[in-house]
């Protein structure tokens, strides 16, 4: 789950990890009284979207107007805040449709003396959380970690140990960071890793961690994601989700206790369990064709699941074919039979349907399907399936 930048940096404050003073508004009139509120000198007015690149994207159909304005007066502010609330935001991380800023954060402006990244993820395979920082500040870290890795320095760290003195000091160096802007780190670098840790993030990203005039560190920027599967241990965090911010269709999965991530392909899938779900997008793209989206209906799918699951996949335009694929373990084959069949009469199947079924109760099932007049091709194993569905929607 991700949050705003306002959000975020209010969870910052009270972890510890220093932020400037800023005020979230709704409408240009609220931005000019926080602007007054904050001191009425430099302040910045940030659109407020789930995505980064504000600084360089543009408002859809006014090329001058960027997501990040710094403004030195009340006028200022309030012609930012018009030009940004209720418009459509495009940069490099929205995609070409953009996305609505429906409020923007006002900050008091930074001194800014340096510019550096900082990135927290989940590295899999050291199994540890692993703390990133960079010189390279306020740059796209997906082209430093392409053209200069050298310049991204690395520390692993315990997450019940958190980030240790030596490791802030072995960062300093390689950063060039001496005197009170290390003593600043020696602070900050902690906080923000056990801040990680204490709300069960998936990643967080500090681009640009600024070293200000007077040898400070804050966060001028916030983008946090919280893994979902941990949610349930930070009820209050819950209350920052934005659902406007997320695709229509995977809020819907959710509520009917789906798994669906939506994807740029056309084969719709429809499986049980993540991990057989993996490895049916594998081998859709190993046949040559590409996945519409991942959807996990769960090991115990019921019949209203199944039918929520194929609304949504045939909802998506680009979807040109549905390969199921169910193991029945826990869920019988019968069932999801007669899932099958219970949704091409409320749905309707307007595109390719290949149905490969295996497991628990499966001769039955395949006896159902056979019999029942629903338009299929059925498949034998996963390699036929993919064949078929791949052919199908050529
Ligand atoms: P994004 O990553 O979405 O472009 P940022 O929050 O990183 O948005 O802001 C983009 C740039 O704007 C920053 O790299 C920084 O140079 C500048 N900036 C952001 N906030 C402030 C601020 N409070 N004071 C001065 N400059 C700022
Ligand atoms: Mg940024």
């Amino acid at each position: 789950m991700k949050i705003h930048e306002y959000q975020g940096k209010a969870l910052f404050r009270q972890s510890g990890v220093p932020v400037l003073e800023g005020i979230m508004a709704k409408t240009p009139d609220d931005a000019v009284a926080a602007y007054e509120k904050l001191g009425g000198k430099i302040a910045v007015v940030k659109a407020q979207i789930h995505a980064g690149g504000r600084g360089k994207g543009t408002i859809k159909d006014n090329a001058d107007q960027r997501g990040v304005v710094v403004c030195k007066s009340a006028d200022e502010v309030r012609a930012a805040a018009a030009a940004l609330i209720g418009k459509t935001l495009v940069t490099i991380q929205t995609g070409e449709e953009g996305k609505v800023v429906n409020q923007i954060f006002v900050e008091a402006g930074c001194d800014i003396a340096r510019e550096l990244y900082l990135g927290i993820v989940v590295d899999r395979a050291a199994m540890k959380p692993v703390l990133m920082v960079s010189t390279e500040g306020g740059v796209e870290i997906e082209t430093v970690a392409e053209e200069t890795p050298e310049l991204i320095f690395k520390e692993h760290f315990d997450p019940a140990v958190g980030l240790e003195a030596f490791q802030v000091r072995k960062l300093c160096k390689k950063l060039g960071i001496t005197g009170a802007a290390a003593k600043a780190a020696s602070k900050f670098m902690p906080a923000i890793c056990r801040f990680f840790v204490d709300f069960d993030c998936s990643m967080c990203e500090i681009n640009p961690l600024v070293i200000t005039g007077d040898e400070q560190m804050v966060a001028l920027d916030a983008k946090i994601d919280f893994d979902s599967n941990a949610l349930f241990r930070h009820k209050d965090l819950l209350e920052l989700r934005d659902l406007s911010e997320e695709e229509p269709s995977e809020v819907r999965a959710s509520e009917s206790g789906l798994s669906y991530v939506k994807l740029e392909g056309n084969i719709g899938c429809l499986v049980n369990g993540a991990g057989l779900a993996m490895s049916t997008m594998d081998i859709i793209k190993y046949h040559g064709g590409q996945p519409a989206n991942f959807l996990d209906v769960g090991g115990g799918a019921n019949a209203q699941q199944v039918t929520e699951a194929f609304r949504i996949l045939l909802s998506d335009p680009n979807c040109k074919g549905v390969l199921v694929n169910i193991f029945g373990g826990i869920a019988r084959c019968t069932t999801i039979a007669s899932a099958i069949i219970e949704a091409s009469k409320t749905v309707g199947f307007t595109v390719p349907l290949v149905v490969r079924l295996e497991g628990t109760e499966v001769e039955e099932g395949r006896k159902m399907l056979a019999e029942s007049d629903v338009d299929i091709i059925t498949a034998t194993d996963i390699t036929d399936a993919a064949e078929k569905i791949v052919a199908a929607t050529k």
